[in-house]
């Protein structure tokens, strides 16, 4: 069997496993939208420490592998809880994904925004 990478894994592979995980312990009682969105934040906090009062240059993260292992742990969580709130909801993320983006190209048109400009006054 193949390895397993972004290039050949399925978004119906990770709902598919979440769902699993969590069925499997009998977990879909405490996985209400508001407990799932509040374990999601509390993952992105965790995400956010890996470089509290640490340098931000990509070099630096680049040249830690500690670092880079923790931050590729906490993305993954991130992820898990984004899955696991999509799942609870029944929503359709590649769905999801392409309207939010139909959405920022029209709202952050490449006319209005290159040259490095971030945000309207
Ligand atoms: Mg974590």
């Amino acid at each position: 069997m193949d390895e397993i990478h972004d290039q050949n894994t399925l978004v119906s592979f990770f709902k598919k496993e979440v769902n699993n995980f969590v069925n499997s312990r009998n977990w879909k009682k405490y996985h209400t939208p508001k407990n799932l969105i509040q374990a999601l934040m509390i993952e992105a906090a965790e995400l956010s420490q890996c470089l509290l009062f640490k340098g931000d240059k990509i070099e630096h993260i680049l040249k830690d592998e500690t670092l880079l292992a923790n931050i590729s742990d906490e993305i993954a969580d991130v992820f898990i809880y984004l899955i696991s709130i999509i799942n609870v909801l029944g929503l359709d993320l590649t769905k999801a994904f392409i309207g939010k983006m139909e959405k920022n190209k029209s709202k952050y048109s490449v006319k209005e925004f290159n040259n490095g400009k971030y945000y309207k006054k």
